[in-house]
């Protein structure tokens, strides 16, 4: 939560200074191409800096620098104690320095400071702090061998751990990959998103004040297909962990096969059902769930409820409490602390999700609500949060269209609910609302995803994985599973009857 008013917001945006030079082997440098990204503030259309490009020379450099100090082992081989120390400082900067990360995020991708403060940062912070706790507590095994043996199961950190990440999150998604890797005493080198650079390389400097050893962490903005696919294709990178788009995705399979076969882990995309069945507890909180679910960050959302399927019988008791819920979130200034729905990230984002709702109205959906770009600041890239009501087989229930843009379509019967709710190439997050203990386990089982919310929508913790399912992805963020993605398991095999002659 921000304490502060929309004119200290207003006053600090004008004030910020902000870092534009990728961070590699512990300074901030400069690359060895001329490329530049340019950054805008979406709230206003503006641009905010010209950020320098990493091309592939800059990624060999980054990844250079994260191999030689993984080999030497000042982080590697250190203790987890030390690890931990170090981490425990980090986390205690991200909060010191809160405010002024939260702005820098909401400039550069348009989101609310209320969320990008009281959600985002709040989470960076607890996921960095949370995986530091976790690395002095892990033990290793010893097998079941027998007495002539010694067996013992170890884990170790792989050494470069690439991590690309899209927009939406900024901060915290790179913070879900990039803590547990360094817990588990790899270097990372982290490639954000074209649009939202900002924020990390300001995070890097608080890297670096922790006392991080130089190369352990590294930030290369730059394009996806020059950037990333460096290191998607980098012999020297021996893990991958990416978030964003299910397209990618595929494209960092096929860069991991046709280099070292690195290991990848995908969370992409998703096109997520809420289900609201006839016994529903309480009609007025799933309606607002199901607002939220949608509407919170613009829609963009890999998790967003974008799919809303409510039992015919009380379809018609449900509608107006969804309207009413949608309308209490209309676009804002996201400097504006009342602000619940912010910018898109850019105005191409905006035409395409209109488009999308061009498609949906030419299918023969029905608008019940926006439908139209919205301006509350002149210049940015705002849509009105926007419901429309038709056949599932519609285009906008069907692909993942990263806005505020809700199809809601009505079942009858748990059957055609879960089969609905599956009808889809993704399985991230599903949602369903009922009163009936047993209908509630059994649907859940029944849902094809990897996170199911039973009475509520998009809850979560550090402490409980979060992934998804068929097209959008393997592997899981958050939690002590994560740990295991950054880590081999290596077997030591000590022979105790062996005594030299
Ligand atoms: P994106 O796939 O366009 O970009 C994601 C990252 O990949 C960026 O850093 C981008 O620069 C990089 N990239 C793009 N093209 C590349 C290429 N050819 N080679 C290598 N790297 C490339 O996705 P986006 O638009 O940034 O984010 C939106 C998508 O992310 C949505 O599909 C959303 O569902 C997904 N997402 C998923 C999760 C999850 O946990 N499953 C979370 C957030 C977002």
């Amino acid at each position: 939560m921000t304490t502060q008013d929309h004119s200290h917001w207003r006053r600090q945006a004008d004030q910020l200074s902000l870092i534009t030079r990728p961070f590699i082997d512990g300074d901030f440098v400069d690359s060895q191409g001329a490329e530049t990204l340019t950054a805008y503030n979406p709230a206003t259309g503006d641009m905010l800096a010209e950020v320098t490009a990493c091309n592939a020379a800059d990624i060999d450099r980054a990844v250079a620098a994260a191999r030689r100090v993984f080999e030497a082992g000042s982080w590697s081989r250190c203790a987890p104690l030390a690890r931990k120390t170090v981490l425990l400082r980090f986390a205690a900067l991200i909060e010191a320095h809160a405010e002024e990360l939260a702005l820098i995020q909401t400039l550069e991708m348009g989101k609310p400071i209320a969320d990008s403060l009281g959600f985002d940062l709040a989470e960076t912070a607890r996921c960095v702090a949370w995986y530091a706790e976790a690395i002095d507590k892990q033990y290793d095994e010893i097998a079941p061998t027998g007495e002539d043996v010694h067996a013992t199961i170890s884990r170790e950190p792989l050494g470069v751990v690439a991590a690309v990440v899209p927009w939406n999150f900024p901060l915290m998604i790179a913070a879900w990959k990039f803590a547990p890797a360094l817990a588990m005493g790899n270097s990372v080198v982290i490639k954000p998103a074209e649009a939202s650079s900002l924020s990390i390389l300001r995070l890097a400097e608080l890297a670096r004040e922790a006392g991080l050893p130089a190369g352990v962490f590294n930030v290369t903005p730059g394009h996806g297909a020059v950037a990333g696919q460096a290191l998607g294709l980098h012999m020297e990178v021996d893990a991958l962990t990416f978030t964003g788009s299910t397209a990618t995705g595929k494209r960092f399979m096929r860069y991991s096969s046709d280099s070292n076969l690195k290991r990848v882990w995908l969370e992409c995309g998703g096109k997520s059902p809420h289900l609201v069945f006839a016994d529903c507890p309480d009609l007025d909180a799933a309606a607002q769930a199901a607002a939220a679910g949608i509407f919170t960050n613009q829609g963009e959302v890999c998790i967003a409820g974008s799919r809303l399927f409510v039992e015919e019988a009380i379809f018609d008791a449900f509608l107006p409490r969804l309207l009413e819920a949608a309308r209490a979130m209309p676009a804002g200034d996201p400097l504006d602390p009342a602000t619940c729905m912010g910018a898109l990230v850019s105005a191409e984002h905006q035409a395409k999700v209109l488009d999308f709702i061009e498609q949906g109205l030419a299918e023969g959906m029905t608008l019940h609500q926006g439908g139209r770009s919205a301006s509350p600041v002149e210049g940015g890239w705002y849509l009105e949060p926007t419901i429309l009501e038709g056949d599932p087989a519609a285009t906008p229930m069907r692909e993942e269209i990263f806005g505020p843009v809700l199809g809601i379509s009505r079942f009858s019967g748990e059957a055609e609910a879960i089969a609905l709710a599956n009808d889809s190439v993704y399985g991230l997050g599903a949602g369903l609302w009922t009163g009936d203990l047993g209908r509630a386990h059994r649907v859940a089982k029944r849902l094809r995803a990897g996170l199911v919310w039973v009475n509520c929508y998009a809850d979560g913790d550090i402490s409980v994985p979060f992934g998804g399912v068929k097209q959008s992805g393997f592997g899981r963020d958050k939690s002590l599973h994560a740990l295991d993605k950054y880590a081999d398991l290596k077997t030591t095999w000590v022979n105790l009857a062996y005594a030299p002659s």
